[in-house]
């Protein structure tokens, strides 16, 4: 085959906690990841040329060695460089879906979306476990979007500890266009104002972890206890990012008023969303948002809560 077509699904945290800093210079995060049916389409083509080369569809998204999308294949080329002999080069061509910086993981999921593609387009014949290794070297969320669903996410997000799927929820995403928050900016943003708290002793930081693995939210999500779910949504990010933008503040107000199981941001924002126990719901609290918000530029996404992270067409 000389090409492969493959969905890229965005996530969503339905728990997010900072714990301490890292010797790495990463933080210490205890997360609950959750993919969404919201995707973008991937297309990695072998081209004649020993090159690689990207294609993307959205102006925000640069096309050159920045992209996470590149880098994927530039570390796979660089792993076996006999394959990229063999094969040739790669063209990489994106249509975004997924909103860009958006606490919605885009780029990590279009870099685990060229790792699966390219897998099989250089027949590598990777493991599971050595896609999310080589992940893990692009970027925390990589291995999650590789293996998608619903998981507990520690040490820098790359831990994964698959969970009980959520599959027949479903969600409304909503995020200003023109907004975006830089994900390093926010972590400087927390650290300068929760530094103080963070957790340094290892056995601290276990316990912290267990916290999340024994709590209310996991049990909730393996008794399908949509309710207490909804109720325990959680992040720490919001603590620095809504008092900043008061939009997504006031965003995130409108749409708790708007019923559904819960609403929360997303990552490091700007994206927020609220869980929905039905696709009539979802599509309720999205028309509800759009009356309440009659602003062109805010995005409204009604989708679904979905176990696969990257998909091959057929
Ligand atoms: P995360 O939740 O992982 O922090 P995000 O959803 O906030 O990610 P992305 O959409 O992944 O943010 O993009 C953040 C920045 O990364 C963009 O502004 C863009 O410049 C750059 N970028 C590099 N590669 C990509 C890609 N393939 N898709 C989108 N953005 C990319």
């Amino acid at each position: 085959m000389r090409f492969y077509s493959l969905r890229a699904a965005a996530k969503i945290n339905l728990y997010l906690e900072i714990i301490g800093d890292r010797p790495d210079g990463f933080h210490e995060l205890v997360m609950i990841m959750q993919s969404v049916a919201l995707a973008d389409q991937i297309t990695v083509r072998a081209i004649g040329v020993d090159e690689i080369r990207v294609r993307c569809s959205h102006f925000e998204v640069p096309t050159d060695q920045t992209n996470l999308a590149y880098q994927a294949a530039a570390l796979l080329a660089q792993e076996f460089p006999d394959q990229i002999a063999k094969f040739g080069g790669v063209e990489i061509a994106i249509e975004k879906n997924i909103p860009v910086g958006a606490g919605l993981a885009g780029g990590s999921a279009n870099a685990a979306a060229v790792l699966v593609g390219l897998d099989l387009l250089w027949q590598l014949g990777l493991s599971q476990l050595e896609l999310q290794d080589l992940g893990a070297k692009l970027g925390s969320d990589v291995p999650f979007c590789l293996m998608g669903g619903t998981a507990i996410a520690t040490g820098r997000g790359e831990e994964l500890d698959p969970l009980a799927g959520l599959e027949p929820l479903h969600v409304v995403l909503a995020k200003y266009q023109s907004l975006s928050v830089p994900t390093p900016w926010a972590y400087k943003a927390y650290r300068e104002q929760f530094g103080d708290r963070y957790l340094n002793e290892p056995q601290q930081r276990q316990d912290r972890q267990q916290r999340v693995h024994s709590g209310a939210m996991v049990a909730a999500i393996s008794q399908r206890d949509y309710a207490t779910l909804g109720q325990e949504l959680c992040n720490d990010f919001e603590k620095v990012v809504l008092p900043v933008h008061p939009q997504v503040a006031q965003l995130k107000a409108t749409m708790a008023n708007l019923g559904g199981l819960g609403t929360l941001m997303s990552g490091s924002g700007p994206t927020v969303f609220t869980l929905a126990e039905t696709a009539a719901q979802a599509e309720e609290i999205a028309v509800g948002l759009r009356q309440a918000i009659p602003d062109e530029d805010l995005g409204i996404w009604p989708t679904h809560l979905t176990s696969t992270g990257i998909r091959l067409d057929p």
